[in-house]
């Protein structure tokens, strides 16, 4: 019988790229890939737990739940591994996975420039305004007024985390010219090499000297609500504020305190801390119960998107193949580059940081 991969919350576009990994695969691997991929439109919940019985592993995205009551029931039906088709793995209990023996993998670096790419698209839209003239002219109306945006040239840009993502992206800044001020407890060897920018010790330093911050860091204990009231206060004046990473980095009520008192002078967004529920799906027929959310959509300054900074034909590609590899991996007992447990301990990768949920 062939061995099943339970994949959940697929899209039209989950399923063309898989297939196509799959199909690749069996190609190049012969007899390599004897599995199957059985697809579930539902996120992964304590409710859908059951559409996994029978299969080995369960596929997932950013918003399915993986917490330890949903891990201990695929356990019980018999799920043994957990393949992550996204970096981000704030939303898998870890030290429960390890616990119960599960395989947990991700792909870690599908496409760092991808996401960096769309942070920068975000601000430069937020700050030229680009997102009201393109309603505008639609109508007819080609006037400037209200559409002033500052040059990004000689501008600071604080870039919160230096990995992967916030080092792509302050590679990019530096192309426009700007200042580069960086947090991270972790410093990038390639930030310091490449000159890209320096680094502050303390995010309330970096803070009151950036006309544009952009976050890039993992959500975990620490950096929940990163962005909060006090943070706010630190930041500059008319600052604007991009965040690509997790919603839960942002606390949104502060948030929308200080859009209301001018403090801040706009924000962008790809992902919302009550996002779970709502992304990826169409609600435009539905009543939308989160008033913070519809709070904020309705500033002239804020742009909201649907967590799509990951989506291109590159990166999901590599996020399709590198998924069937670490399950290819995980069965054929090789040892995953891309494993975040490992034998009853929580496997801390080389560049990788501790996360306790
Ligand atoms: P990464 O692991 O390469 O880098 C994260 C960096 O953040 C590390 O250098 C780490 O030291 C740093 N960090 C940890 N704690 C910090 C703190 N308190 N303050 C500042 N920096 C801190 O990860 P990455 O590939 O660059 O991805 C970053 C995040 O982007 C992911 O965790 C994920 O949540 C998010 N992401 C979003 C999308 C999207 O489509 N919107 C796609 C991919 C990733």
């Amino acid at each position: 019988m062939p061995i099943k991969i339970a994949v959940f919350s697929a899209k039209p576009y989950d399923r063309e790229f898989l297939a196509t990994a799959l199909n690749k695969k069996r190609e190049n691997d012969g007899n390599g890939a004897p599995f199957d991929l059985v697809f579930h439109d539902f996120a992964l919940g304590l409710d859908t737990v059951p559409l996994a019985r029978g299969a080995t592993a369960v596929c997932v995205f950013v918003n399915d739940v993986l917490n330890a009551p949903v891990l201990e029931a695929l356990h019980a039906e018999g799920v043994r591994a957990v393949l992550l088709r996204c970096a981000g793995f704030n939303h898998v209990d870890l030290i429960k996975a390890e616990t119960l023996g599960f395989f947990v993998a991700n792909v870690p670096s599908y496409s760092p420039e991808a996401v960096a790419e769309f942070s920068v698209a975000l601000l430069q839209t937020l700050n030229r305004r680009t997102h009201r003239a393109y309603n505008r002219v639609r109508e007819g109306n080609f006037a400037l007024d209200g559409l002033l945006g500052t040059t990004l040239h000689g501008k600071t840009v604080g870039v919160v985390g230096t990995g992967r993502i916030g080092l792509a992206a302050a590679r990019i800044f530096k192309g426009y010219g700007c200042r580069i001020l960086a947090f991270d407890p972790y410093k990038s060897n390639d930030f310091l090499a490449e000159k890209l920018g320096d680094y502050e010790d303390e995010l309330d330093n970096l803070l009151p000297q950036c006309d544009f911050v952009s976050l890039h860091c993992p959500l975990t204990k620490d950096t929940h609500h990163i962005i909060n009231e006090h943070t706010l206060a630190k930041m500059k004046p008319g600052a604007m504020l991009v965040n690509t990473s997790r919603g839960g980095l942002i606390s949104t009520k502060p948030v929308i305190a200080a859009l209301k008192s001018r403090h801040l002078g706009g924000v962008a967004l790809d992902v919302y801390e009550g996002e779970g529920g709502l992304f990826y799906n169409d609600h435009s027929g539905d009543i939308i119960e989160d008033d913070e959310l519809m709070r904020l959509m309705t500033f002239p300054n804020v742009i909201l998107c649907g967590h799509q900074a990951f989506f291109t034909v590159e990166a999901l590609t590599e996020i399709a193949n590198v998924t069937l590899q670490n399950f290819a991996d995980f069965m054929l007992s090789h040892p995953c580059p891309n494993s975040l447990v490992r034998s009853h301990k929580l496997f801390v990768r080389r560049d990788s940081y501790p996360v306790r949920i």
